[in-house]
């Protein structure tokens, strides 16, 4: 291999390592900022005592943070889960290292049990208040063919992106607003019945939800240029997941840390 293709090769594997995870930042921080507002006063109160010194905005990002701490290793498949078209989470070829279904179910159970350090507790609360948003963002339930979007190569408003980064971070920032000012914007369309109706779907639904939204997400101009147009349509998809996973986080925390 000439230098130039090891150079290529080393910045696309670090870009796609970049932009693998998350909802971008404030995406992330906009789920934390709704599940505070949905919470219970007990829970909230609880959550801010395990969290300590961190927002629980702020620790919403903390799982995108540890994958440079070795330490946390064992974490790095669970921000995503694949399951190809058609196929159920049962049916798919699990990834033995685990995956965000897993992780999730796994936590979430863990911290109602009770019974953990103070250290795990903090840990495993900053996981599933991560997780919970990643796995509403929809292509962090992939198709198994190209890393969650990361390998469709697009041009987003004429620059350099992926359909990944796209819906992580591209049309979100593209909004201008902070993330207090998206949340409230999101806080005044949810209706009081959907409350109730998303917290009931279980962490395996919301995947399926994920899954559901292939067909609008992969719906690309040949050209692979996308921005307002591709907004326009998908907009109210990215509102809603993340009013969702905001909602949801709520719920999961109103249910381990009481109402
Ligand atoms: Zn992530």
């Amino acid at each position: 291999m000439n230098i130039i293709l090891l150079l290529l090769s080393f910045f696309m594997l670090s870009e796609t390592a970049v932009n693998e995870s998350k909802w971008g930042q404030v995406g992330h921080y906009v789920t934390g900022e709704l599940a505070e507002y949905y919470m219970t006063d007990t829970a909230r109160e609880r959550v801010k005592e395990i969290l300590g010194d961190t927002s629980i905005q702020l620790s919403t990002v903390w799982m995108d943070d540890i994958r440079s701490d070795r330490r946390y290793d064992y974490t790095r498949t669970w921000h995503w889960v694949t399951i190809p078209d058609g196929m159920t989470y049962e049916d798919a070829e699990q990834d033995e290292g685990g995956d965000i279904i897993r992780a999730l179910e796994t936590l979430i159970a863990e911290l109602k049990e009770g019974g953990l350090s103070a250290e795990e507790e903090q840990d495993k609360l900053k996981m599933v208040i991560h997780m919970v948003g990643d796995i509403h963002q929809p292509l962090h339930v992939g198709t198994g063919e190209d890393l969650g979007g990361n390998q469709v190569r697009v041009q987003w408003m004429g620059e350099n992106s992926n359909l990944h980064r796209v819906w992580d971070t591209d049309i979100i920032m593209s909004l201008n607003m902070s993330y207090t000012e998206l949340a409230k914007e999101l806080k005044q369309r949810v209706k009081p019945e959907q409350i109730e109706e998303w917290q009931r779907a279980t962490v395996r639904d919301w995947a399926y939800e994920s899954m559901s939204y292939r067909a609008r997400i992969y719906n690309l101009p040949e050209n692979m240029r996308v921005g307002y147009e591709y907004r326009y349509h998908n907009l109210d998809i990215v509102f809603l997941r993340l009013s969702q996973a905001g909602i949801r986080m709520a719920g999961v925390l109103n249910e381990i840390y009481g109402e």
